[in-house]
């Protein structure tokens, strides 16, 4: 599938600038199976890169300036490297300008290139397709210039340039997109980096996304809203229990024994957290024992959770979880992402995914008037030089 975008990607390039690219790159979104809402809380997640990229082409051009184009979008900006970069009124270029910036403050030394780039992620459902753009970015300046940065590093100088642009994201996006592996999810703990594979061996199940088509305008402030409780909720547990330095040493006891000294509201946030970040770490003994069942049962608590708990759900994809509960071939369903909209993942018994998408699609637009769309995912690897040949 992504043979196309590499040969359009190609062929736009060398329309462009006459000749033909130096580097190709691929840059993946992610999905995340279970750990929602816990990487800005210092917990666990289990992150996969998906066979959905970015392909970027790339040359050296000789000069202080670097010229790039964004295909999908129809538009091209230029830069010069040796001006202060600021943000611009272009939220695309920001990600770009981001990056730059996070690379020329951290001391390393490029000169100009121009740079083509399409995309086959859907852009803001999700599956961080911001995250894609500007670890990709990352890697083809390194990889035209021998810098040397680490994967970790690319993952971090990433999130700053998200932090620029104005999102206070979390780790996972930009740390999956890089450290993706075919057929493998990440277990990884934002609090230290350190990560593990675990085999994403889904057996008679395929992982298929369903866009609810919706963004509802809530999302940042809630987004901000909850950060600010978490951090609350932490600070009175740690008033109670000094040895607790994060949600991960809190037992559930532990919350209970304090929860009158809380509001009703911040209780029920961190209780959500709590009982995430336990989620995660059975979910990979779950997939470490081939028990999908058991996998499936947690997709559907933690949407429980984020819906009555965390409150982040809506309409939309409250019914397509509920939908999915009653349906025979759905073993687990839950919202995936910040919430408010953008896509539920969805385990569905090979063989049955048509019938399934007919189903979902008919029951959606007769409830809500929207179309909904569908993703098959495949777990593959993460941000990387494209090796195959034309
Ligand atoms: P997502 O969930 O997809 O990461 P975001 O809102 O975080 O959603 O990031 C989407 C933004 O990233 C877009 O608004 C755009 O600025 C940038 N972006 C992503 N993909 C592309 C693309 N193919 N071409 C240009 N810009 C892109
Ligand atoms: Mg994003």
């Amino acid at each position: 599938m992504n043979t196309t975008l590499i040969q359009t990607t190609t062929a736009f390039f060398e329309k462009a600038f006459g000749s033909t690219p130096e580097k190709l790159v691929l840059s993946p979104g992610r999905i995340n199976i279970i750990g929602e809402h816990i990487d800005y809380n210092d917990g666990y997640v289990l992150p996969a890169a998906i066979d959905k990229v970015i392909c970027f082409a790339f040359e050296k051009n000789n000069t202080t300036k670097s010229r790039i184009i964004a295909i999908d979008l129809n538009e091209e900006f230029e830069v010069d490297l040796t001006k202060e970069i600021l943000l611009s009124d272009v939220v695309w270029t920001n990600y770009i300008l981001g990056v730059i910036k996070q690379l020329q403050g951290n001391g390393f030394l490029f000169e100009g290139f121009n740079c083509v780039f399409s995309s086959n992620i859907p852009i803001g459902s999700g599956l961080s397709s911001s995250a894609a753009l500007e670890c990709g970015m990352i890697f083809g300046i390194k990889e035209l210039f021998d810098l040397t940065i680490e994967k970790k590093d690319i993952a971090i100088l990433g999130q700053k340039a998200e932090h620029w642009v104005g999102i206070n994201c979390g780790i996972m996006d930009q740390f999956s997109s890089v450290h993706g592996l075919e057929n493998k999810v990440i277990k990884l703990d934002c609090n230290t980096l350190e990560f593990e594979y675990h085999n994403a061996d889904f057996q008679d199940y395929s992982v298929v996304l369903f866009d609810s088509n919706v963004k509802h305008s809530l999302f940042t402030s809630e987004y901000n809203t909850r950060r600010n409780e978490c951090e609350e909720g932490l600070s009175i547990i740690k008033k109670h229990f000094p040895e607790i330095k994060s949600f991960r040493d809190c037992s559930e006891d532990q919350l209970l024994s304090i929860k009158d000294e809380m509001t009703t509201t911040i209780f029920k946030r961190i209780h959500y957290v709590i009982k995430e970040i336990s989620r995660v770490i059975k979910a990979c003994e779950a997939l470490d024992k081939g028990n999908i069942k058991l996998l499936g049962q947690l997709l559907f608590e933690t949407h429980e959770g984020l819906s009555k708990e965390y409150e982040v759900s809506c309409n939309e994809l409250d019914m397509l979880v509920d939908t999915a509960k009653e349906d025979n071939s759905i073993i687990g369903s839950r919202m995936m992402g910040g919430g408010f909209g953008g896509c539920t993942i969805n385990f569905i018994k090979k063989g049955h995914e048509n019938d399934v998408k007919n189903k979902f699609s008919f029951h959606y637009l007769n409830t809500f008037g929207i179309n909904l769309k569908f993703y098959d995912i495949k777990i593959s690897n993460g941000t990387q030089l494209n090796t195959t040949k034309n």
